[in-house]
């Protein structure tokens, strides 16, 4: 899940990062109440907002309300704008990049900082490679100290210290959320030390399971506040592709998915879409993929097929109920599940007026039949 710049900053002055002090404007007569000097950035979930004209110092001789009002209207690299962030102006003296992710081909974390921030990361690698310096973490220890001075210098930074702080903040929000990727370009030097001027955070919707409570918090936060579509802001654990048919699929495995559009070939019918949901998911994960494959006119019978590994089917029948309770679809729905917590989850479904299947051919016969228009029993 990607976070907006004014979340990521919130999750960094929590774990001790100066940010600019600042308020989030979401309609235009919000504005009207900011006094200069300010810096009014657009929010959306994409960077290169200073190119597109989405970030605009504000010394006052301008109509503040108007000046909000275009940068909301704006659309950046495809994304909307929802938001304005008007922040105090930094006394900038230097920008640099700092960022920490996970490297693919080893699964360990890694710093990449540079002394050369506030413009693209990429080009800065491909144009002048010795700027930038990569730092491996040792997960279970974190950056060591000695690492830290090695940084400083790559970086031509000398109050190592400052530095040292904002490495222990990157390092405390990248665990603690279960980050994949925490950015601040530009972090600046100001006369008052380090601030990060700029936030861009990945979390791992594959954390889900111990960070089910931050996550949701912030997805409220992009739909409730900011008008996000659940489809924006979706897990990126459910891989989604809309096929021909009429029985909307929902399975939690790759193979099992692929199995399951041969069987419903099989049996006279055809799968309308392939959506697998990953191993770990949650209540909301398995809603979210309901709302998916809900939302495709074509979609006369559902089936659901799980197989509870890491997977949860307690947790997949509140999602199940939570969202016929809320949408009523007048679609009939064939789950076929088993595994962890198969004794709870079949009691749930069978309270909530839902029957379930053991065997998975019979249950694809019922979705094949259901979708016909008929009955299977
Ligand atoms: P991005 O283009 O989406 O990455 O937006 P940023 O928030 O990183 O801002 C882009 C650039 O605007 C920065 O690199 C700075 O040069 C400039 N900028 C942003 N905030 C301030 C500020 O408070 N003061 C000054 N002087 N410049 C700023
Ligand atoms: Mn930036």
């Amino acid at each position: 899940m990607k976070l907006f710049e004014f979340q990521a900053k919130e999750i960094f002055r929590r774990h001790g990062i100066a940010v600019p002090n600042g308020t989030l404007i979401t309609r235009r007569d919000e504005a009207a109440s900011l006094g200069p000097p300010l810096v009014l950035k657009a929010q959306a979930l994409t960077g290169g907002r200073g190119k597109a004209g989405g970030v605009v110092i504000w010394d006052g001789s301008e109509d503040v309300v108007t000046l909000v009002e275009r940068l909301l209207a704006l659309e950046i690299r495809g994304e909307k704008v929802r938001a304005v962030l008007a922040e105090e102006k930094a006394n900038i003296l230097h920008e640099y990049y700092i960022s920490i992710t996970v490297r693919g081909t080893t699964a360990t974390p890694v710093l990449v900082a540079s002394e050369e921030g506030g413009v693209e990361i990429e080009s800065v690698a491909k144009e002048t490679p010795e700027k930038i310096v990569t730092i491996e973490i040792d997960p279970l220890t974190g950056p060591k100290q000695y690492q830290v001075r090695a940084l400083a210098k790559g970086m031509g930074v000398s109050d190592t210290r400052d530095l040292q702080k904002v490495v222990d903040g990157l390092w405390s929000v990248f665990t603690a959320c279960d980050a994949t990727l925490v950015e601040v370009n530009p972090l600046v030097a100001t006369p008052e030390g380090f601030v990060a001027l700029d936030g861009k955070m990945v979390l791992d919707d594959k954390a889900a399971f111990r960070r089910g409570e931050l996550l949701s918090e912030l997805k409220a936060e992009q739909t409730k506040r900011l008008d996000v579509s659940l489809e924006e802001v979706r897990s990126d654990t459910i891989t989604y592709v809309p096929l021909d048919g009429t029985v909307g699929l929902i399975s939690d495995g790759a193979g099992t998915g692929m199995l399951t559009i041969d069987l419903i070939r099989d049996e006279g019918g055809v799968a309308a879409d392939f959506c697998e949901m990953g191993g770990f998911t949650s209540p909301q994960v398995i809603y979210d993929a309901m709302s998916m494959v809900l939302a495709d006119e074509k979609v006369r019978s559902l089936l659901v097929v799980l197989i509870g590994g890491f997977n949860r089917m307690d947790e997949m029948a509140e999602g199940i109920i939570r969202y016929y309770e809320e949408h009523k679809p007048d679609i009939p729905i064939f789950v076929r599940m088993c595994g962890t917590m198969e004794e709870v989850g079949i009691e749930m479904m069978r309270q909530a007026g839902f029957s379930t299947y053991d065997d998975l051919l019979t249950a694809v016969r019922a979705a094949v039949t259901g979708a016909a228009g008929g009955s299977d029993d």
